[in-house]
C-alpha cells in the first residue's frame, strides 16, 4: 500500500496539458462579449434610457426607478438570448471573496403558466439573508438582512447561464458591509477635490477618476499532491516541508520557459477574462518556483477592483478542468518569494490626462507636480494607514522578509525627481520671487519630462514607488481585495487636494500671485513629506535604524498595524471626509482582528494534527525499523556489534530528540490556545494569539523538517517540496 504521496505523484507522473479549444477569432471581435457594456445598452435600451443611465454613472447619480424597469427589461433580453437562466447580485463581503445568491428569472404565473421576468426592483435590490457575513457587530442577527444594491457603474456580465450584477452590500442601518461602497464613496470624494485642483490649471476638466493596474502573483500546484496535502487544503499554505536542495536560487525560473500545463491554463484563462470584459496583458513566471503572474491594462479603479476579484474566481474555477491548484496565499512556501498583489495607482482626468504623468508643457508640468507632491504629502499623513490595511495573517509572512517591502512605509521618488523636490525647497521661498528666480524654476520644471525619460530607476525594495506616471504600492498581499489600500490612498489623495487648493486660495487673497501661490504651496508639501521619502534600499539594516531615527514606524506585528483602523486621528479622517463611519472603521477593525485569530487557530489546529496523527507515527515506525536493525545486527555480530550500530543509535535518539519535542510543544500549544480561547475580547485575543500561539507554529516545524532529512523517503506521507515544485 502506498503513500497518499506516492499514489498523487503516480497520478501526477501520467498527466497531460487540457487541450482547450480556443476561439478563432481575433481577441478583439469577442472581448466583452458576455458584458452588458455600454455598446450592449445602447443596443438593447431605448435612446434616452440609455442617456440617464449613462449621465448617472458619469455624476455618481442614483438611477430612478422608471429607468430601473427598462433597464431590467434590456438586461433580461440580452442575457435570455445568451442563455440565462438565473441572475444575482455579485458582492464583495469584507472576507476577501465574492458572495452570490443565485434567483432564476422564471416564476409560476397566477391561475396556472409561467414566465420570465426581471423588474427594476430585482436589479437595483436584492436582500440576501446574509446573516454569516463577516458584519464585525454591525447587525445582530436578529436584524440579520443587510441588502445589496446594483453598482450601475460597473456593468453586469454573464457566468454561465447568471447574469451577475456587481453590488454594494449595506446593513439594513446603512452600514458599508462590503469593500465596494467605501470604494465608491472615496472615488466620489476624490473627483470632487481633484476636478477643483484640475480647473486651477485647465477649465475643461470636470471629472477625475483614480485608476488602477493590479498585478496578481500566484502559484500553481499540481491538483494529486496539493490534495496530498492537508495544511495546503486548509490553510493555503505548507505548515511544514524541508526547502528543497534548489528552488529558486539559480535564478532559473523568472520570466523563464512557461510549462505547457501551465500555458494551457493561462490561456483558458485569458479567453474567460477577455470574454468577461478583463484586459488582460501580460503573463509570465515569477521568482519563485511554480510561481506566476498576470496584468491588465490598467482601468477606472471600480471596475479594476471587480475585475481583480473575478479573476481570482476564474482562476479558480479553472485551475479545477486543468486538474491544478492555484494558491493566492501571501506565503505558500517557506523559503521561497511569497505572492504579492501590485496596485499601480494614478489618477485621469475625462480627457484621458494621466495627472500623475509630467506634463507637455510647463503648465502641464506644474499641474503634474501639483498632484506628485500631494500624493506625497498625502502617504506621509496616512502611510501607516495604508500598512494598516494590508495587514493580514499571510502577508505577515511577506512583509519585512526581505522579499516585499519591509513594514515600514515610506516612498521612493527616484533620484531624479527627488532632486527636483530637493531643489524647489531651497529655491523657493515664502516671500516673491524675482522674475529670474521664477523663469528658472519654471524652466527647470518644464524640463521634468525629458530628464524622467532616462530615469529607469526601478527601486522594487519600497513599498510606494513613484515609476514616471504613476505609484505602485507593493505591500498589498495577493490573496487580499485590492479596494481597501485604494479607499484609503483615493481618500487621503482628496484631502490632500483640498488642503492644496485651500492654501492656494488664502495665498491668493493675501495677494500672492497664482503661479507663486502654487509654488509655495508645492514647496510647503515637499517639505511635509521629506520624512518618508527614502530611495536607498528598503531590505537593508540601516534603513531601519535610519527610520527609527526619522520616528517612523515599524509595523510587523499584525495586530497592532490593524489598529490603525480605530486610531483617533483616521477615525476622525474617514468620518471627515464622508467615507468611513466610526461604527464602519471599528467593524473592520474587530473584522480584521476575528479574521486574523482564526487563521492563526486554523494552522494551529491543522500543524498539531499532522504533527501527532501523521509525522510522528511515521517516524516512530521508522526508528522501530532502525531499532530492528540494530538488534538484529548486534545479534549477528556479538563482539563488534556495539560499534556497528553507532550511527543507527544516533539516528534513533535524534528521531526520539525530535519526537518528544513535538509532543512536548503540541501539547503546549494547545494550552496556549485554550487560555487564548477564554479572551472574551476579541482584538486581545488576537494579540494572545500572535504573541504566544503562533510562535509555536515554526518551532513545531522545526523539528518536523528535522524528521522529513531522516526518515526513509518511502515512508514519508507528506508530498515534500522538491515534488510539490513540478508540474
Ligand atoms: P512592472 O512589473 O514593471 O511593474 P507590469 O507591466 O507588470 O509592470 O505592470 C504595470 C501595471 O501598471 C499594469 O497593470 C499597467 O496597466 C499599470 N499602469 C500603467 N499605467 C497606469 C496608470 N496610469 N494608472 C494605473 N495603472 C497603470
Ligand atoms: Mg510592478
Amino acid at each position: 500500500m502506498g503513500t497518499a504521496r506516492t499514489k498523487a505523484l503516480s497520478e501526477m507522473a501520467g498527466r497531460k496539458p487540457v487541450r482547450v479549444k480556443f476561439p478563432d477569432e481575433k481577441i478583439s471581435s469577442y472581448f466583452g462579449c458576455d458584458v452588458f457594456d455600454l455598446p450592449k445598452m445602447r443596443e438593447y435600451l431605448p435612446r434616452d434610457v440609455y442617456d440617464s443611465v449613462v449621465s448617472a454613472i458619469e455624476e455618481n447619480r442614483r438611477i430612478d426607478r422608471r429607468v430601473a424597469d427598462q433597464v431590467a427589461a434590456g438586461m433580461k433580453a440580452w442575457a435570455m438570448e445568451r442563455g440565462a437562466t438565473h441572475y444575482t447580485h455579485w458582492f464583495q463581503p469584507l472576507n476577501d471573496s465574492t458572495a452570490e445568491k443565485h434567483d432564476t428569472f422564471f416564476e409560476p404565473r397566477w391561475g396556472g403558466g409561467a414566465w420570465e421576468t426581471f423588474s427594476g426592483e430585482m436589479l437595483v435590490q436584492q436582500e440576501p439573508d446574509a446573516s454569516s457575513f463577516p458584519t464585525g457587530g454591525l447587525r445582530n442577527t436578529f436584524e440579520a438582512r443587510g441588502y445589496s444594491a446594483w453598482d450601475p457603474s460597473s456593468p453586469t456580465f454573464l457566468i454561465d447561464d447568471t447574469l451577475c450584477i456587481p453590488s454594494v452590500f449595506i446593513s439594513y442601518t446603512g452600514e458599508a458591509l462590503d469593500f465596494k461602497t467605501p470604494l465608491l464613496r472615496s472615488i466620489a470624494v476624490l473627483d470632487k477635490a481633484a476636478v477643483e485642483v484640475c480647473q486651477m490649471f485647465d477649465k475643461e476638466v470636470v471629472k477625475v477618476v483614480p485608476t488602477l493596474g493590479w498585478e496578481q502573483e500566484y502559484f500553481l500546484l499540481d491538483e494529486a499532491l496539493f490534495n496530498a496535502r492537508p495544511d495546503l487544503v486548509q490553510t493555503g499554505r505548507t505548515l511544514m516541508g524541508h526547502t528543497a536542495a534548489k528552488d529558486q536560487q539559480l535564478e532559473d525560473h523568472y520570466w523563464g520557459e512557461i510549462p505547457d500545463r501551465v500555458v494551457a491554463y493561462m490561456k483558458d484563462v485569458e479567453t474567460r477574462c477577455f470574454r468577461l470584459g478583463i484586459p488582460l496583458k501580460t503573463r509570465h513566471n515569477e521568482t519563485a518556483p511554480n510561481q506566476y503572474e498576470c496584468a491588465p491594462m490598467f482601468e477606472e479603479a471600480n471596475i479594476a477592483v471587480d475585475h481583480n476579484t473575478l479573476l481570482m474566481t476564474v482562476m479558480r474555477r479553472t485551475a479545477a478542468k486543468h486538474r491544478l491548484a492555484v494558491l493566492f496565499h501571501e506565503k505558500p512556501f517557506a523559503g521561497v518569494n511569497g505572492s504579492g498583489k501590485h496596485i499601480n495607482w494614478s489618477l485621469a482626468t475625462d480627457s484621458g490626462v494621466n495627472l500623475l504623468a509630467p506634463g507637455k508643457t510647463p503648465k502641464g508640468n506644474m499641474q503634474f507636480l501639483t498632484f506628485f507632491v500631494c500624493a506625497l504629502h498625502a502617504a506621509a499623513r496616512y502611510g501607516n494607514m495604508i500598512m494598516g490595511s494590508v495587514a493580514t495573517a499571510g502577508n505577515a509572512h511577506r512583509l519585512g522578509g526581505g522579499e516585499a517591502p519591509p513594514a515600514i512605509f515610506s516612498v521612493f521618488t527616484g533620484t531624479t525627481l527627488n532632486k527636483v523636490l530637493n531643489d524647489i525647497e531651497q529655491r523657493i521661498k515664502e516671500k516673491p520671487l524675482s522674475p529670474a528666480e521664477k523663469t528658472g524654476i519654471k524652466l527647470d520644471i518644464g524640463k521634468i519630462p525629458e530628464i524622467l525619460l532616462d530615469n529607469t530607476d526601478r527601486n522594487r525594495t519600497s513599498p510606494f514607488a513613484f515609476t514616471g506616471n504613476r505609484f505602485e504600492l507593493r505591500a498589498l498581499g495577493a490573496s487580499a481585495n485590492c479596494a481597501m489600500p485604494l479607499i484609503v490612498l483615493n481618500t487621503a489623495m482628496a484631502e490632500s487636494l483640498g488642503e492644496f487648493v485651500k492654501k492656494v486660495t488664502k495665498l491668493e487673497k493675501k495677494g500672492v500671485k497664482k503661479d507663486e501661490a502654487i509654488l509655495q504651496t508645492i514647496r510647503e508639501f515637499t517639505a511635509k513629506s521629506r520624512n518618508i521619502r527614502f530611495e536607498g534600499n528598503g531590505y537593508g539594516e540601516e534603513w531601519r535604524a535610519e527610520a527609527k531615527k526619522r520616528f517612523l514606524k515599524e509595523m510587523s506585528s499584525t495586530t497592532d498595524a490593524i489598529k490603525e483602523y480605530i486610531r483617533a486621528p483616521n477615525v476622525d479622517f474617514f468620518t471627515r471626509m464622508g467615507v468611513l463611519t466610526t461604527p464602519e472603521l471599528t467593524s473592520r477593525h474587530e473584522i480584521k482582528c476575528e479574521t486574523y485569530l482564526k487563521k492563526i487557530q486554523i494552522e494551529s489546529r491543522v500543524l498539531g494534527d499532522l504533527a501527532i496523527n501523521h509525522i510522528v507515527p511515521t517516524a516512530i515506525a521508522y526508528q522501530n525499523v532502525l531499532i530492528e536493525n540494530a538488534r538484529g545486527l548486534k545479534e549477528l555480530f556479538v563482539k563488534d556489534g556495539a560499534k556497528m550500530i553507532d550511527a543507527q543509535t544516533a539516528t534513533i535518539k535524534i528521531v526520539n530528540n525530535c519526537v518528544r519535542s513535538i509532543y512536548v510543544l503540541t501539547s503546549e500549544m494547545v494550552e496556549a490556545r485554550k487560555k487564548a480561547n477564554r479572551i472574551p475580547e476579541i482584538p486581545a485575543r488576537a494579540k494572545e494569539y500572535e504573541e504566544k500561539v503562533k510562535p509555536y507554529l515554526e518551532k513545531i516545524r522545526m523539528f518536523v523538517d528535522d524528521l522529513e532529512m531522516i526518515v526513509d523517503d518511502r515512508m514519508w506521507g507528506l508530498p515534500k517540496y522538491r515534488e510539490l515544485f513540478t508540474i
